[in-house]
């Protein structure tokens, strides 16, 4: 049997009908750039996040881009961040002029650690920027309360998780400003780049607004430098479809998990620790295991996909050498990359298949193919 990380075209099968005449439907109104189709997507997911306003823009990094522009964040300051993460947190960060600081993570949520951050605060500190990672929310309260303590923003990169919870709020709606992504391995992914910030701040999203489209105040008039970064209607089309199916798929994946953690118990495979009260919504299942490279080898040879995230923290990445970072400084980090395997999770997932991936999973975890 072989078994894909994930495989997008069973779900296309599932919901054609809908999609392809949506697509069409863009094409026939020529409404390519932002309209309707792209205001009344955003509306819904404003109200999916719990939030007052949200504001489409051209991917997940953009999001965060803008976002450090809009609060004024550049040249000069710092960011916090978790260098256990997709490159485009600490990429974002340094792209905006400022210089990203990483804290080291909770080795049981692979989350940033709130009770590292103050002590990587400065006077040039602007900002704090958590990841929720593989879908489930960074710990908000002390982090927030880190942050109003001393006048520092918080910008959530929730790219990884759209309809995730934390003590009932949702991604997107437990800071100043949400970022997510539409890439298309999330679990709203559209087919191509896409992204929304979310915010219940009007006056932040009037300024997201103009800062998408070069910061013009009105057409061929601006106030100041922004991007061209907008949510492609064609995209907006694919998502709003997508989005009536993003609750039961993200449900699917949540038992898919259970599953595996029933299957994994008593043996040496760390399963993913969710938070007392949270809904992990499970964009990526995650374990630990001492030796995950030979897993890793056994999983590949054996048809079941898998991958890496990620094999090396941001601290250690060679574009951010000048950082100064070296090895051992961000230990959980540098050790979650190190021990950690993504599995198949997708919610149209058969029994058989995740059957398989878990007997394949064992056989090598207990010796038996050793
Ligand atoms: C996917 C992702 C991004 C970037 O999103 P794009 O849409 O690919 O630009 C940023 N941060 C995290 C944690 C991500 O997983």
């Amino acid at each position: 049997m072989k078994v894909p990380l994930l495989d997008l075209v069973r779900q296309y099968r599932i919901i054609k009908g809908e999609i392809d005449p949506a697509i069409a439907g863009v094409v026939e109104t020529q409404y390519f750039k932002l309209g309707p189709k792209v205001a009344a997507f955003e509306e819904r997911v404003a109200e999916y996040c719990g939030t007052k306003r949200a504001v489409g823009c051209a991917s997940g990094t953009d999001a965060l881009l803008l976002a450090l522009m809009a609060w004024g964040v550049g040249e000069g300051d710092e960011v916090i961040t978790t260098p256990y993460t997709f490159f485009a947190t600490g990429g974002s960060i340094w792209r905006a002029g400022a210089v990203p600081v990483y804290v080291d993570i909770d080795a049981a949520t692979y989350n940033i650690d709130p009770a590292k951050i103050e002590a990587a605060i400065t006077e040039k500190t602007k900002a704090i920027m958590p990841v929720h990672l593989f879908g489930q929310c960074a710990d908000m309260d002390p982090i927030n309360e880190i942050a109003k303590r001393h006048g520092l923003v918080v910008i959530e990169d929730a790219a990884q998780a759209i309809g995730s919870e934390y003590k009932g709020r949702r991604a997107g709606s437990l800071a100043d400003v949400g970022c997510f992504s539409f890439f298309p391995s999330k679990n709203l992914g559209g087919y191509g780049d896409g992204g929304m910030l979310t915010t219940d701040d009007e006056k932040l999203a009037d300024l997201l607004i103009s800062l998408r489209e070069h910061g013009q105040s009105e057409l061929y008039h601006h106030w100041t430098i922004g991007m061209n970064s907008r949510l492609d209607a064609l995209q907006a089309a694919v998502l709003d479809v997508k989005m009536n199916h993003l609750d039961e798929w993200s449900d699917g994946r949540s038992r898919n998990a259970d599953y595996y953690n029933e299957r994994f118990k008593d043996t040496e495979i760390v399963t993913p620790f969710k938070m007392d009260g949270a809904r992990h919504i499970y964009n990526q299942y995650v374990i630990r295991v001492p030796d995950r490279d030979g897993l890793k080898e056994h999983l590949k040879a054996n048809d079941v996909g898998c991958a890496i995230y990620y094999p090396l923290s941001l601290h250690l990445q060679k574009c951010f050498a000048k950082l100064g970072y070296k090895e051992g400084d961000l230990p959980e980090s540098e050790r979650a990359s190190k021990e950690t395997l993504s599995l198949p999770i997708f919610s149209l997932l058969t029994e058989e298949e995740r059957d398989y991936v878990a007997s394949t999973v064992l056989a090598y975890v207990a010796g038996n193919v050793r």
